[in-house]
């Protein structure tokens, strides 16, 4: 049986970060069960790669749910400027955006794979692609690692297998058997970053329109969670990077409130309405803070008729675009599956994980890395930040033993 110091199962941005970190003396083997490495981070940002976020730990905790916590020690320990020297060394430079967010110059994620690629490369890591792992056994001295072309031998086994979702990138929840088998506790999965289906979807006719706003949810620890920003009308919902961050805490029949208009917005809109002499249609007035199409769905919801001039507009038609503009309630139907999902939530019990390490509490010399954890993030570079930070903590602790 081959023998390595640490096989690396899955070479998605996890695992292919471990390798790249990795110390030349440490013999590492990457097992891969797809015919090519990273087929998911070439997909990232759209081809661009949204590989971090700004930002100092305590703040990139805030983005990750009730579990960033867990994130606290490795985000201490790596952020944007050990990416950025990793990456320079393979010429790749990063640069960020007004929002925060880091992507390669030149926008492609396939330089960060070639980047990846060429470090873990140049360290001496073995990556066999088309290998699927089946099994993970505890030996005496360490571990074999099965797949369906014969068994590896192995001192260290670093899980990187993904979550559940885009299975056609390779990520169908393998890593979860493989730690329940070795008694690991497993979160239940859901999709998360994922469009919400909606009951009596308000705004149907209208897929396609773009808008800004904010969206409340009630969350099981009591208070609401909001999330500000833009959103994107579906056939059966609402998507859009403030409904893909909101929809970690939403179920099949969770209330949601949408805020169209903020409460200084309204207060304009309603002084304009109002004032007198005022003579252009409502449609038109409302039209300066939302798209047209939207605005008359408002409107038609409102029953306020086509042609109404804003000065003709009643007190009670008034107060019902107070309440629709203001706190919209939806209820969500559920949200869409897997394949829709940019992100798994659920997964590895973190109670059951060192976060200084990343190592089993539970089988000593089994490491997490990457989605496979209990972690899922926002928008904005916020999995892949997470995907390194875990990776380099396993790595550089399993370099020292
Ligand atoms: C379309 C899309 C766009 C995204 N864009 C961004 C973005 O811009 N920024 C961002 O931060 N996040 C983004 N994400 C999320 C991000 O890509 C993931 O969070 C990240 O890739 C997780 O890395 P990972 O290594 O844990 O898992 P993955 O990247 O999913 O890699 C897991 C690997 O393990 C392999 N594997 C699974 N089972 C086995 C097995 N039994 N044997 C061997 N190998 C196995 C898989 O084939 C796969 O290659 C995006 C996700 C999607 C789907």
């Amino acid at each position: 049986m081959e023998k390595y110091d640490l096989i690396i199962i899955g070479a998605g941005a996890a695992g292919l970060y471990s390798a790249a970190c990795a110390p030349p003396d440490l013999r590492v083997l990457v097992l891969e069960k797809s015919p090519s490495p990273g087929r998911k981070l070439l997909l990232t940002g759209g081809g661009r790669c949204n590989l971090a976020h700004s930002g100092e730990p305590g703040e990139l905790i805030d983005h990750y749910g009730w579990n960033g916590r867990f994130l606290r020690k490795a985000f201490h320990r790596f952020g944007i400027e050990q990416l950025t020297v990793l990456m320079a060394r393979c010429g790749v430079k990063l640069y960020e955006d007004d929002s925060g967010r880091f992507y390669p110059v030149g926008d492609r994620a396939a330089d960060v794979l070639s980047a990846l690629l060429s470090l873990a490369g140049s360290s001496g890591v073995v990556i066999r692609c088309s290998m699927k792992v089946t099994g993970i056994s505890e030996e005496s001295e360490g571990f074999s690692v099965v797949t369906q072309d014969g068994a590896f031998s192995a001192g260290s086994v670093l899980i990187t297998t993904g979550g559940r979702s885009y299975t056609i990138t390779g990520s169908s929840g393998d890593g979860y058997d493989f730690a329940a088998r070795l008694g690991h506790n497993i979160v239940p999965q859901r999709p998360a970053l994922v469009p919400i289906h909606l009951q009596n979807h308000p705004f149907r006719g209208l897929p396609g329109i773009a808008f800004k706003g904010s969206i409340c949810v009630p969350v099981p620890a009591g208070g609401t969670q909001c999330c500000r920003g833009e959103f994107l009308v579906t056939d059966k919902g609402l998507s859009g990077p403030a409904m893909l961050n909101i929809s970690r805490h939403v179920l099949q029949g969770t209330v949601l409130k949408l805020e169209l208009l903020g409460r200084d917005d309204f207060a304009v809109f309603q002084e304009s309405v109002t004032a007198p002499g005022m003579k252009p249609e409502l449609k038109t007035v409302l039209s300066r803070f939302l798209p047209g199409r939207l605005a008359a769905s408002v409107l038609a919801m409102a029953d306020c008729p086509p042609g109404l001039r804003a000065a003709e507009t009643s007190r009670s038609r008034l107060e019902a675009l107070h309440s629709l503009l203001t706190g919209m309630e939806l209820t969500a139907l559920g949200t869409g599956g897997y394949n829709e999902a940019f992100v798994t939530a659920g997964g590895i019990d973190l109670r059951q994980v060192n976060p200084a390490t990343m190592e089993s509490l539970l089988v000593p010399g089994v490491y997490f890395a990457g989605e496979v954890l209990d972690i899922d993030g926002d928008c904005g570079g916020y999995n892949l930040l997470a995907a390194f930070a875990t990776a380099s903590a396993a790595v550089s602790s399993i370099a020292k033993p």
